[in-house]
Formats: structure tokens, sequence, C-alpha cells
């Protein structure tokens, strides 16, 4: 019920724009890492230093118009010059709606390519991020066609889909994220159950690791993590193959933890001014992640 409440919120234009007028609020600054690049790369620097590595979602998605399309792509190649610039252990995370998908493939395609092309001057990683199913086989189409030309690219496999299992298999020589899943998705088309979306979950990550390319495992699930170490360790993966991924503010202790332990750790790193979307799915997700949101109001 609570889920279906905040992924409903996430979708609400009216309340989108209203968040993003009336500014920075409702403890959206305990899990986005500022409004601008130059706060972002701060933060970044922070986690660089306990030994973490960040993935960077200049934050927007389900864009409509053009001009905002193309505005994104801007900031994103900003970002990216960013990176480069102040040398910091980051890549990309990239939404294909924010790049124009809603609004014609071709023009979504030529904005994907700029990125991922001055990203690849660089060498540095664009994970393509996976939004709900109705834009999963047009995003797979979109990798498909930068991957002819570009290897810097990967994706997302979401186990609460029943075809993630046809999609891992081939997607394996790609570096992919593993997660759940984040969206509301019809019992045709996904599982319902927590239990089998773990299990799944944890066929995927088995999978990858055993014949995939390079895994990151994104979870805040410590079942899952615990269940991952056993399995490193039992079929002797190499740290190379792999890393954990959490999302900024979330489960701080436990990020900082595994990196400790010498296990790569990547920090989904959001940041930016439409932070509405991305904030309500993480109430969706876990309604007590609104206690997290409460105390950084009141301790401000
Ligand atoms: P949950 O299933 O939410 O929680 C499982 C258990 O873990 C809980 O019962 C609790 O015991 C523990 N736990 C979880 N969170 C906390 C916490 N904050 N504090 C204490 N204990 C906790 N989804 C997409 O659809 N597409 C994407 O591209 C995508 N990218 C992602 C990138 C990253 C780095 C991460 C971490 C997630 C991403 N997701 C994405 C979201 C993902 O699909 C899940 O919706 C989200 O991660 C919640 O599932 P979970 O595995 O973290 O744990």
């Amino acid at each position: 019920m609570l889920k279906d409440f905040f992924i409903g919120m996430s979708q609400n234009e009216l309340l989108n724009k209203m968040a993003q007028k009336y500014g920075f609020k409702l403890g959206a600054q305990s899990v986005v890492a500022g409004t601008n690049v130059k706060e972002m790369i701060e933060s970044v620097k922070e986690l660089n230093t306990h030994g973490i590595s960040c993935t960077i979602d200049n934050l927007g998605e389900f864009v409509s118009d053009r001009e905002e399309a193309l505005e994104a792509k801007k900031q994103i190649i900003n970002v990216i010059e960013a990176i480069n610039e102040n040398n910091v252990d980051a890549h990309i995370s990239l939404k294909a709606t924010q790049l124009g998908l809603d609004i014609d493939y071709g023009f979504c395609l030529d904005n994907l390519k700029e990125i991922v092309a001055r990203a690849n001057e660089y060498n540095i990683f664009i994970n393509f991020d996976m939004e709900d199913y109705s834009h999963l086989h047009p995003s797979f189409d979109l990798i498909d066609e930068l991957s002819r030309e570009y290897s810097n690219i990967g994706t997302v496999i979401q186990s609460y889909f029943y075809e993630s299992w046809e999609n891992i298999k081939k997607y394996k020589n790609y570096r992919l994220r593993l997660v759940k899943g984040a969206y509301k998705e019809p019992e045709t088309l996904a599982y319902q159950d927590k239990r089998d979306i773990d299990r799944n979950l944890i066929k995927l990550i088995e999978y990858h690791l055993l014949n995939g390319k390079f895994t990151s495992i994104a979870t805040h699930d410590h079942h899952i993590i615990n269940h991952v170490k056993r399995f490193i360790n039992e079929n002797n993966i190499p740290k190379e193959k792999f890393e954990f991924q959490m999302l900024y503010g979330f489960r701080k202790d436990l990020q900082l933890e595994l990196a400790k332990e010498g296990y790569n750790f990547c920090t989904y790193v959001p940041f930016g001014d439409d932070w509405y979307g991305y904030f309500m799915r993480r109430l969706a997700e876990r309604p007590q992640n609104l206690n997290l949101m409460i105390k950084q109001v009141f301790n401000k």
C-alpha cells in the first residue's frame, strides 16, 4: 500500500514541479549530494578518501521536452569534464528517458552518442540505469547500437522481471549492475513476492560472477551481501571482478565497513534539482527511509 502511494507520488508532475520550485528541502539533502557540480565533486572527493569510487547521476528522468533533454546532455557532459579535471574516481549513471527516449528514439541515440563518445575520450564508464518495463527494450536497443562503436558502456538487470534471466545471458559480456528493481510492475511481467525477487537476484549475481565481465552488486540488503561474500570465497572469485554498490546516504556504516574489508565499493551519487522522483522511489522501497530524512531535517 505505502509502496504504491510513494510510487504514485513519484510520478506526480505537479508535485515534482513544486518540489523543484520550493527547493532542496524535506530532507532530500541526506540522500542527494547537492544541487550543483561543485557540491557533488566535494562529496565524491570525500568518498574517494575512504577508497570508495562513485557513480554519478545528474538527476532527471521522463523528459518530454527537447530543450530539457539537450540541457540534460550538456549537464552530463559537464560532469564528465569535472570528473576528468578533478581526477576523481567516478563514472556516470544516466537514464535514457532523461536524454529524450520518450520524445524520439533517434534524437535520444544522438544525445547518448555524444555523451558516450566524450566519456570514451577520458576512459570513463557510462552506466545505463534501467527504468520501468515500457523503457526496457528500447534501452537495450540503444545499448546494442552504441556498443557497435563503444565499449565503455554497461547496464542494469532487475531481478523482479521474469525475463531477467534471458537478458543477463544476452548481456553477460557487459559490466552489469544487478538490482531487485524499483518500479511498480504487473504480475504478468514481474515477481511480486519479495522472496522470489531476492532468490532471483542471488541466482543472477552467482551467474554473472561466474560467467560475466564485471558485476556490480547493488543492494542494501545485508542478507544478500553476506551470501555473496560466502559465494566469492567458495568460488575464488577475484576481487577485481566485482564491487558492491549502495546509494548515497544509505547504510553509510556498512558502506565504509565493506570498503575497509578490502572490497571494491562504489556509491551511487545523485545530485541536481530534479530530485523528487528519485526521493519518492526511495520512500516506496523502504518507508523507514522517512526516518532518515526526518532526522536530517530536524538536525539542521
Ligand atoms: P530492500 O529489499 O529494500 O531491503 C532488504 C533488507 O535490507 C531490509 O529488510 C533491511 O533488512 C535491509 N535494508 C535495506 N535498506 C536498509 C537501510 N537503509 N538501513 C538498514 N537496513 C536496510 N533500481 C532500478 O530499477 N533500476 C536501477 O537502475 C537501479 N539502480 C540502483 C543502483 C544502486 C547503487 C542501488 C543500491 C539500487 C538501485 N536500484 C535500481 C534500486 C533497487 O532496484 C532496489 O529498489 C533498492 O536497492 C532496494 O532494494 P535493496 O536490495 O537495497 O533492499
